[in-house]
């Protein structure tokens, strides 16, 4: 007999988990399909020397639920999933050149307490540049950012720049350098210059408000984000809900008759493709995979993809095994370069509070630096490597020594996430195919790229589907 699903849900990473829990949950017969072996998509964990390294600590949610983050934490309450985790140490941030000056970010509760916040970090990283007065001009800005409902900031201030925004609201050069590097940090922008011109408002300010503002949590997923959080959600999802998830089924293609979504076809090795019908399909891929899976591409989508993605940024990722001789903080850490403001390199310690992904008496640090397409061209992979562990010397003294190994360093020059008119967003739900719905981080509105937010983007076309009241308003 054919298979005949309400709807097929492509790819098994936060979002798409997420969407077709909903789906399921609400009575919709549901397929999930994931090319890879196991679920979690890039929550997957990865195997060196011995440590297990998962690149998602600490793992980052939203606490608000009106109207804003409802991500993947809601979403597991909602199916039974059985998740534990703990919170991680607060994060910290560290000057280049001013040894031993690091500062935690605390929770801040007001805006009082966020705008002295920053002052603090002001005179850490640039004491020219406290004035007098600087609290009274500083804090309606502070102020509009924590209490603009979580859509309504993704959706106007998403393309709009840190420089437009600022610009519109102060001429202060010390109110521009707090926005340049806070939000090079929080906006994962990294280089000062790019941030100012072309980060993007919207993705810094969720962040801006998960860190700072006291609206989020950073926690440490047991034992890893994907057998600690995606396993469940799957086995909840499909125990609780019936739906239905089938890996290592690479879908090759979308099919639309009359411009109607039919299902998908499935590529097997040595075997002819196989279909499997559906009133509806749900992309929950990364938007790269949107080029291979139609045969013609949608007009809007093809319209979407062909804009040129003019800003692009250096980004290098490494991993190091280190033994125990110096003790790590195991805390999320930001350096920056006080000078310029840009914020060099960021990353977390795995070992203290993830004992069981490493081997005994070993540690474990994860690092990203992300740096303007120029510098990465002047300095190469190997340049920015050995600037990273000058860095990590300076923020763990005795890490050369202790280091075992390091993954060769990993790098590439992609389109910015984080820049505003980068990577164009697609609708949730297509205008001229009807029954193809998108979730994920290239779908709009998006909260912040992370999990949490991807995992809200999965509620969203969900709801959308279900016809239920949809705080998150999917487009
Ligand atoms: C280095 C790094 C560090 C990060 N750190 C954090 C962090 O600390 N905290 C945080 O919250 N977030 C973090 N993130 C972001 C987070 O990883 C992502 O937001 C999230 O995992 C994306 O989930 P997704 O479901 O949108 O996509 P994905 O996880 O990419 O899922 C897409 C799925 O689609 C599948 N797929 C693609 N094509 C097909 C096909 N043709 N057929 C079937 N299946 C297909 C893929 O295999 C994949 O499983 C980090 C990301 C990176 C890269």
């Amino acid at each position: 007999m054919e298979e005949k699903f309400e709807n097929i849900v492509v790819g098994a990473g936060f979002a798409g988990l997420v969407c077709s829990g909903y789906l399921a949950r609400g009575g919709q017969k549901t397929l999930l399909l994931e090319k890879g072996p196991v679920v979690g998509g890039r929550a997957a964990a990865h195997s060196f020397n011995g440590y297990n390294v998962v690149m998602h600590l600490p793992l980052i949610m939203t606490t608000v639920n009106n109207g804003g983050g409802y991500g993947w934490a809601n979403a597991a309450k909602d199916f039974g999933a059985n998740i534990r985790y703990h919170s991680s140490r607060e994060p910290r941030l560290y000057f280049k050149g001013l040894k031993k000056t690091f500062m935690t970010i605390p929770k801040c509760l007001t805006t009082d307490a966020a705008t002295d916040w920053m002052i603090e970090f002001l005179a850490k990283a640039r004491p020219d540049l406290v004035k007098d007065n600087l609290k009274q001009e500083l804090r309606p800005l502070v102020h509009e950012i924590l209490t603009k409902p979580f859509n309504e900031m993704c959706r106007e201030w998403d393309q709009v720049s840190v420089k437009e925004w600022v610009e519109a609201r102060s001429s202060n050069p010390s109110i521009k350098y707090l926005f340049t590097s806070l939000w090079a940090g929080c906006a994962w922008t990294g280089d000062a210059n790019f941030t100012w011109e072309r980060g993007s408002m919207g993705k810094g300010a969720v962040m801006f408000r998960i860190w700072i503002g006291g609206q989020g949590l950073m926690s440490v997923a047991i034992p890893d984000v994907q057998k600690g959080i995606c396993e469940p959600i799957a086995n909840a999802i499909t125990g609780n809900f019936g739906c239905e998830i089938r890996t290592s089924q690479n879908v090759s293609e979308v099919l639309i008759k009359n411009g109607k979504t039919i299902g998908v076809a499935i590529k097997h090795k040595g075997k002819s493709d196989e279909i499997i019908k559906a009133r509806r399909v749900i992309l929950a891929t990364t938007w790269l995979d949107y080029f291979n899976l139609f045969k013609i591409m949608p007009a809007s989508l093809a319209d979407t993809l062909r804009l040129p993605m003019n800003q692009k940024m250096g980004g290098v990722f490494l991993i190091t095994g280190l033994n125990d001789s110096i003790p790590l903080d195991g805390a999320f850490f930001l350096a920056y370069d006080p000078k310029t403001g840009s914020s060099v390199q960021g990353g977390c310690a795995q070992n203290i509070e993830q004992p069981w992904n490493v081997p005994a008496g070993k540690q474990l640090v994860w690092s990203y630096s992300i740096r303007s397409e120029e510098e990465f061209n002047r300095l190469g992979l190997e340049g920015i490597t050995a600037e990273m562990n000058e860095n990590f010397e300076e923020i763990y003294p005795g890490f050369k020594k202790a280091i075992e190994f390091q993954t060769p360093p990993k790098g590439a020059i992609h389109p910015s996430h984080y820049e505003f008119s980068s990577l164009h967003k697609i609708g949730q739900k297509s205008p001229d195919v009807e029954g193809l719905y998108f979730c994920g981080e290239a779908t709009w509105p998006m909260y912040g790229q992370i999990t949490d937010g991807t995992a809200s983007t999965g509620v969203s076309v969900a709801k959308m589907i279900l016809g239920l009241d949809n705080p998150l308003g999917g487009i």
